[in-house]
């Protein structure tokens, strides 16, 4: 019931979600157009670094949220440690003030280290709370660059190419994840599954079981890269495990 309340409450939001996604989506279909002016071999090679890159970016926030402090005094320990029903009525006023007092960033951050304990958790988040923030803050404002400069300067159709296929992987990074979390997905993600461009949810589950490696959530393809980064980073006495719950 008190959901329902605040979904009715959040129409407005949930236009001017749909409208972001709206454009974003219009930009990027303008970038695939932009690739596919003069077609070149150099667009596959160029898609694959693309869809690299964003699986890179999806292991390494991932694993600077994942051992990132909270910011003290925010008591993201209180909904984190939680023990009654997350379904009462006193859990649910906790986690609305709580997420009240935190800006996006802390969100993410936060989201990262609660999917540990609760993976189905983030396969339950509607498809906003999954993205929003990074087609907000990064993907619209990349896209539209694409846009602009495609517009204005030579420069060639395959770069487009590496672009749109960076965009999607970066954009959808979260939901992509979200459906590893997930019994039931569109046929897509099993069709990417099928090929290599998505990874399995029991390739994910070593990132469970250990939370020291493959934080690459997309294809995985950087998961090699990545680990070692994160072992270097581990023998220097950084990405302390006292990060990885929210204090008080
Ligand atoms: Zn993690
Ligand atoms: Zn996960």
């Amino acid at each position: 019931m008190a959901r329902q309340a605040a979904m009715k409450g959040n129409l407005p939001a949930m236009r001017r979600q749909q409208m972001i996604l709206f454009v974003f989506l219009a930009s990027v279909a303008l970038n695939a157009g932009l690739a596919l002016r003069e077609p070149n071999w150099l667009a596959l090679p160029a898609m694959a670094l693309g869809w690299y890159v964003a699986d890179m970016l999806s292991g390494l926030i991932h694993m600077y949220m994942d051992y990132r402090p909270c910011t003290p005094g925010k008591r993201l320990n209180d909904i984190f440690f939680y023990e009654g029903s997350r379904e009462s009525d006193e859990y649910l006023t906790m986690l609305r003030q709580r997420m009240a007092t935190i800006g996006p960033f802390e969100r993410i951050s936060y989201d990262f280290k609660n999917h540990h304990p609760r993976p189905d958790a983030l396969g339950r988040r509607p498809l906003w709370r999954l993205i929003g923030s990074t087609v907000v803050l990064a993907a619209l404002p990349v896209s539209l660059l694409g846009n602009l400069a495609g517009w204005f300067l030579p420069i060639p159709g395959w770069l487009f190419a590496g672009l749109v296929a960076f965009l999607i992987g970066g954009a959808f990074a979260q939901y992509f994840h979200g459906s590893l979390h997930r019994a039931h997905n569109p046929w897509f993600i099993a069709a990417m599954r099928r090929v290599g461009l998505l990874m399995t949810p029991a390739a994910h589950q070593v990132h469970h079981d250990t939370l020291q490696r493959d934080f690459a959530t997309n294809c995985g393809w950087s998961n090699p890269a990545i680990n070692r980064l994160f072992r270097t980073l581990r023998a220097r006495g950084m990405l302390d495990d006292r990060g990885l719950v929210p204090s008080a």
